[in-house]
């Protein structure tokens, strides 16, 4: 399944208050959000019914909450709000090679998980970067985390 094309300005003021209150939030606001900033829907398409949702920041103390832009319509009809959500717990064990994906949405997302969504455009960076030699990856295949377990 190909990830959602909805794109919108983020709401700045309120997303700061948001991240000035959340807990966990960064230290200081305005470094981590321009005020022309837009975010990317990261859910997989879907109808009108859902509401699109772009990760806006990951809680720094508290560990599976993060704050989501959640908005629905477009333009003057745009409806939005800003929420601390928990995370998915659904991991993708691929067994051949030993690797765990999580899923980076928030729990109860609608649709797949994104280990199921492709972006066409992460795809070429990933590619770009993989034919890159001094690029970090960010590979955890040893480590066993198993969050669906109590
Ligand atoms: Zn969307
Ligand atoms: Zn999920």
């Amino acid at each position: 399944m190909l990830q959602c094309t909805a794109v919108t300005a983020v709401p700045y003021y309120e997303a700061l208050l948001a991240l000035a209150t959340m807990e966990g939030g960064p230290e200081y606001p305005p470094e981590v959000l321009a005020p022309d900033e837009f975010l990317l829907c990261e859910l997989g398409e879907h109808g009108d019914g859902v509401e699109h949702a772009a990760h806006v920041w990951t809680a720094q103390t508290v560990d599976d909450r993060d704050l989501w832009l959640f908005w629905a319509g477009t333009g003057a009809h745009r409806v939005h709000r800003l929420d601390v959500v928990r995370l998915c717990p659904a991991v993708l064990r691929d067994l051949a090679t030993r690797t765990v994906t999580v899923c980076t949405y928030f729990d109860h997302h609608p649709g797949p998980h994104s280990f199921s969504v492709t972006d066409p455009l992460g795809e070429l960076i990933t590619e770009r970067a993989e034919t890159d030699p001094d690029t970090d990856t960010d590979s955890d295949s040893d480590t066993d985390t198993d969050t669906d377990e109590p």
